[in-house]
């Protein structure tokens, strides 16, 4: 059921990486601050494996919709992110993500 991907240290596999909202196949490492590609080695030395028990919500990039922990069932095959990092771009350069 689970792709190889899943299980690569990647970023996208990575609890501190958030897809960009505008185009998901890049995204941020929230522990380095900064810009990396989805299937960058995820060497930085902030890795942590994503665990979807850490996360109450996380956003289905197959139906394109916010999923609670509760419906991850749902969910299964699909690909699960973390909530997707807004660009900065469209936004004032004061606007800051916690
Ligand atoms: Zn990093
Ligand atoms: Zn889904």
């Amino acid at each position: 059921m689970t792709l190889d991907v899943f299980k690569m240290k990647v970023c996208g596999n990575c609890i501190n990486w958030r897809p960009l909202q505008s185009y998901s196949s890049l995204g941020k490492c929230v522990a380095c601050n900064k810009m990396t590609g989805r299937y960058d080695n995820g060497g930085c030395g902030n890795y942590a494996r994503k665990n979807l028990s850490y996360f109450d919500f996380m956003w289905c990039m197959t139906c394109g919709t916010m999923v609670h922990k509760s419906d991850y069932d749902l969910h299964i095959g699909h690909e699960l992110v973390p909530e997707p990092y807004i660009d900065p771009d469209l936004h004032e350069e004061t606007y800051a993500v916690d």
